[in-house]
């Protein structure tokens, strides 16, 4: 670290970390962020395709309209631009039958999505009008006390929905959203995904998709702007231990490349902002700061949730669409990423990339590689005639075992606040308190959160996180939304 004044210390480069320097800086603190890897971003990464020089995406980041932090981190590190707003998604069910999911014009929430809904060609009119009481029912009983203790799936029974209409609706929007399977989801975190992500304002739902590698938004374009802010950044450097006791911390231990030298970090006059993932955060704390701070080490049992991305070059287009959402399939969404503007090659004219994401991707592992392609490829050619004829001529896939912590009935009680016992030492991360579940929002969320905390344990009260999108009376009525 070098040698003038730090006021705050964050240790991880992902987004978090950058929300915390960008709200800390914001507020006239000097900032110094360590990351352990060459490359800012953590999970929202890219990596270079060597047969075609391309920056892709190892796995495609979508945020969604509601996302209200982060949209507002966006504008102020100057990548608002870089995503593409798309107000209408493109469902296929198993026979390649197409509707599109929008809200309709002028209608109120939460009914602007009531006509795509009954829209639905793939479900029976029973399970159209089931499922729409049971959304309504689980905006209701996911405010109760013990909702974060049910299990979507199990809740999902009890309201007798269809195999057909839990495959068909329920794992379609839960499963991509939360991460998780719905056996594995609780109530809780299903309601906010409906409540908060798709019913409670018209443009809750906007897809917004990034039109650049993620690492030109969170390795280069977001430093540039922080580092204008004063902020500074110490790349591979990793840290080893953070040291100290119920009075405070009293230094970090980090190792500069791969040096294998240790150095001290005196921090007994600097806030120290921890914002590893949870399944490390915990190893990084001496013993009796483990002790004091016991959520921080039950978080790093939370089991984690996989996510693939399943990269395919065909010799031809396979659709024209952009993006797509794939019912009852492996295949979940199929994406076009087009990175062409700010690549200093074009692509190869002869091939065209596409990216499958399967979320909640366990059932693959112990898979044959090539078993998975075949059934991926079987899926495009069932709802894409055209990829039948197109021909695969390259494929990786990239799976990310800890990809998401995983949204267990009972989490969200475990989470830990951002504000610790221990002086000067704070929390941020997707996996701290924020009722998000793992996503670039919950990132954000916790950064504001952590620069809240500093300051309030400097004696300033200030509130930093941006309002929920406004919620009108009918919505807040029928979504049992507490004011
Ligand atoms: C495959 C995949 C798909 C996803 N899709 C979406 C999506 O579509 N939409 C969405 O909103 N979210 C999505 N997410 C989730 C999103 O990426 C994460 O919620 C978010 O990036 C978490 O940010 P974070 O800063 O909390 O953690 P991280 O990104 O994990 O950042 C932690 C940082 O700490 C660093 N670090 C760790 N140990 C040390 C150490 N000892 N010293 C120094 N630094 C250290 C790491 O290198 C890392 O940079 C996806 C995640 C994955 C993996």
């Amino acid at each position: 670290m070098n040698a003038r004044r730090t006021d705050v210390l964050i240790l991880g480069g992902g987004v978090a970390g950058l929300a915390t320097a960008l709200a800390c800086a914001d507020l006239g603190r000097k900032v110094t962020l360590l990351e352990a890897r060459k490359k800012l971003g953590g999970r929202a990464a890219s990596w270079t395709d060597r047969t075609s020089g391309q920056e892709l995406d190892h796995c495609q980041h979508v945020v969604m309209g509601c996302c209200t932090n982060f949209l507002d981190f966006a504008e102020r590190v100057q990548i608002a631009r870089e995503f593409s707003r798309e107000e209408r998604l493109h469902f296929l069910s198993p026979e390649g039958i197409r509707s599109d999911f929008a809200a309709t014009p002028l209608v109120p929430a939460p009914l602007h999505l009531a006509t795509s809904f009954l829209g639905l060609k793939y479900l029976s009119w029973s399970d159209r009008i089931a499922v729409a009481r049971a959304v309504l029912d689980l905006a209701r009983d996911g405010v109760r006390d013990d909702a974060d203790n049910q299990s979507m799936g199990a809740w999902l029974r009890a309201k007798q929905q269809s195999p057909l209409a839990i495959e068909r609706f329920w794992q379609v929007v839960l499963v991509s959203a939360l991460g998780e399977s719905l056996e594995r989801s609780s109530l809780a975190s299903a309601r906010k995904v409906f409540v908060d992500g798709l019913l409670g304002h018209p443009r809750a739902g906007d897809v917004l998709i990034p039109k650049v590698p993620l690492r030109f938004l969170f390795d280069v374009r977001a430093p540039i702007e922080l580092a204008s802010k004063g902020v500074t950044f110490e790349r591979g450097t990793t840290v080893r231990s953070i040291e100290g006791s119920s009075a405070g911390v009293e230094r970090v231990i980090v190792e500069r490349g791969q040096s294998g030298q240790l150095h001290a970090i005196d921090c007994s006059a600097t806030n120290v902002v921890l914002a590893a993932p949870w399944h490390l955060a915990a190893s990084l704390l001496c013993q009796p700061l483990q002790q004091l701070l016991p959520q921080v080490v039950e978080m790093a049992s939370v089991p984690s949730s996989a996510i693939s991305g399943v990269h395919l070059w065909f010799d031809q287009p396979i659709t024209p669409l952009r993006h797509a959402v794939l019912v009852g399939r492996l295949s979940q969404w199929l994406f076009a990423p087009n990175f062409a503007s700010v690549m200093p090659e074009p692509p190869p004219a002869d091939e065209h990339y596409y990216q499958v994401v399967i979320s909640a991707s366990r059932s693959l592992v112990g898979r044959a590689r090539e078993a998975v392609i075949e059934e991926v490829r079987a899926d495009l050619a069932a709802v894409f005639p055209r990829s039948r004829a197109a021909k695969l001529l390259r494929w990786q896939l990239v799976s990310e075992q800890d990809a998401v912590f995983s949204v267990l009935p009972g989490l969200a009680a475990k989470r830990p606040t951002q504000l610790t016992r221990v002086p000067g030492l704070f929390l941020a991360g997707d996996w701290t308190r924020t009722e998000w579940p793992a996503t670039l929002e919950g990132a954000v969320r916790s950064g504001y959160l952590a620069a809240e905390a500093i300051e309030r344990s400097r004696g300033s009260v200030l509130s930093l996180l941006r309002p929920d999108l406004p919620k009108n009376w009918l919505a807040r009525t029928l979504l049992h939304v507490r004011s």
